[in-house]
């Protein structure tokens, strides 16, 4: 039986076969809490691995299509299950890999195989709808097709996850799937592949090929044979993404950045706001796309808000998330590390002031990773850098509203619009928070970062291109409309 890794040196995955690169060059994946620590070494894919991996998802998409709706959700139980039973070591893997506490990391996996089973569960419902024409002796209707080959490009903050959210539906609905994960958490991402490899789908279904972003990611988009391309990762890139898809007019989604923003009113529940805004900003050090970033706070609870919010971060417990009782792991990597740092000079030198946390843990057990202590700004100006640019760690900032039109007003204030939590006990204001405020997730006296599988999920303005991923949303991206009508 062949195996996905040798040794510590994790494979592509092409055309049902566990491969090396053509070079054998390989890149080194360390842990960012130990980076002593090597998790393993993925292949350095160049442009004609890559080209091998779609071919093989061209020359399978055919017979894919053919075996039925049905038939495909069958098949993504069994991944369901394989992931299940595999679900410790691949929590553990990520925690390694890209250092989430080990809880957060099972939690994900958990979602993971939900979200399998969803999908699966796709291959019995309906794939189209009939409409009444106006000749009354023909039958019209619509069915669902699939789009042929997908790539799929994923970012390193939910490894597990977020590739399955995309490759499954992709595959119930009959495309076929060439996958290039983050570099930072790619073995994460070959022992997710492992699951669909032993599920035994067909040849060439699910290809996966690591490297660089900038080398096969560019080339996987530019390929004449890929026909939609579902993108999840920075703006910058997701930039790129889009001119070279819309260049030859291929589908494309891109679900990118936030500067999500939690708005506290007076009338909130206090402990309430303070426990979501800690969980929402601080959960997965601060990575995630939902992550609170930016709290805006109605200055008459303004003092009691803040005296709460630092008292509670302080009894965060920063370390290895691999050990019991640490909250919060390290950033998820050097360059993630640099980039936090980076962050909390600017917001120091434009004129913020740090209330709380925000240093660099470097001596004792933190010496060896990119530890960080939670940090909280005030003082925050809406056109602040540190609160205009996304920082993607561990950073909060604290901004002052006389009233609610203003607190959305600021809210609205960037130029993302993917998640945003308001805390209050009236209903008016509620309603007025849902009507205002641009952005995909609206969360009430809820945390901003908060995601249920079956529920559409993306963002407004730069954070998205404004397709909707996972529950029933996700079909819109994977399959076309084709309208059939039919004269008796
Ligand atoms: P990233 O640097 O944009 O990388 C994302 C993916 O794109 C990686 O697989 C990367 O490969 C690849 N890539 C890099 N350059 C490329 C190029 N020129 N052409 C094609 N692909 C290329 O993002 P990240 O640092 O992994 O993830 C963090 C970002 O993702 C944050 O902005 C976060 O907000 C966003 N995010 C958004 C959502 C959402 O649903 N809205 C969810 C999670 C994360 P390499 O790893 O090899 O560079
Ligand atoms: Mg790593």
């Amino acid at each position: 039986m062949q195996t996905a890794f040798k040794g510590n040196i994790y494979k592509n995955f092409i055309n049902n076969k566990w491969v090396e690169s053509e070079t054998q060059e390989t890149i080194k994946s360390i842990n960012p809490a130990n980076k002593d620590q090597i998790v393993g070494y993925v292949q350095y894919s160049t442009k004609e691995d890559l080209e091998k991996a779609v071919q093989a998802a061209h020359k399978s998409k055919r017979s894919w299509r053919k075996l039925g709706q049905a038939a495909r959700g069958q098949l993504l139980f069994k991944v369901a299950n394989i992931l299940e039973e595999n679900l410790d070591d691949i929590a553990e893997t990520m925690t390694r890999e890209m250092g989430k506490t080990l809880p957060e990391a099972k939690g994900e996996t958990a979602r993971g195989v939900a979200i399998l089973r969803y999908y699966a569960g796709e291959g019995m419902r309906k794939d189209g709808d009939v409409i009444p024409s106006s000749d009354k002796d023909a039958l019209m209707f619509t069915k669902r097709t699939p789009l042929g080959v997908v790539g799929v490009i994923t970012p390193w903050n939910f490894p597990v996850a977020i590739p399955i959210w995309k490759i499954a539906p992709a595959l119930v609905y009959g495309n076929t799937v060439v996958l290039k994960p983050a570099t930072e958490a790619a073995v994460t991402a070959a022992k997710v592949v492992e699951c669909f490899a032993k599920a035994g789908l067909p040849e060439g279904v699910v290809n996966f090929i690591t490297g660089s972003g900038s080398v096969i990611g560019q080339a996987l988009i530019a390929h004449p044979l890929l026909n939609a391309i579902t993108f999840t990762g920075s703006e910058t890139v997701g930039e790129g993404v889009a001119k070279s898809a819309a260049a030859r007019g291929i589908k494309f989604q891109l679900e990118m950045g936030g500067k999500n923003p939690v708005i506290v009113t007076k009338d909130a529940d206090l402990d309430v706001a303070v426990e979501a805004v800690i969980s929402g900003g601080f959960r997965s050090t601060g990575q995630k796309c939902t992550a609170t970033s930016r709290v805006i706070v109605e200055s008459e609870i303004y003092d009691a808000f803040k005296e709460k919010l630092v008292q509670e971060t302080k009894k965060i417990t920063v370390g290895d998330g691999l050990e019991d009782g640490i909250w919060m792991g390290p950033c998820a990597s050097e360059s993630q590390f640099n980039t936090v740092k980076k962050y909390i000079e600017v917001g120091k030198n434009e004129g913020a002031s740090l209330v709380y946390g925000g240093e660099p843990l470097t001596s004792g057990q933190f010496e060896k990773g990119f530890f960080v202590s939670p940090a909280i700004f005030e003082n925050v100006k809406t056109d602040m850098i540190i609160a205009q640019e996304e920082i993607f760690g561990p950073v909060i900032s604290l901004l002052k509203a006389v009233d609610l039109e203003e607190a959305i007003e600021m809210a609205n204030h960037t130029k993302y619009g993917l998640s945003a939590s308001i805390f209050t006990s009236n209903i008016s204001s509620l309603l007025e928070f849902i009507d205002g405020i641009d952005a995909g997730l609206i969360r009430v006296n809820a945390e901003s970062a908060g995601v249920e599988l079956q529920a559409p999920f993306g963002g407004m303005k730069a954070s998205s291109t404004g397709s909707r991923e996972q529950g029933e949303a996700a079909k819109e991206f994977f399959t076309a409309v084709k309208t059939v009508f039919i004269k008796g």
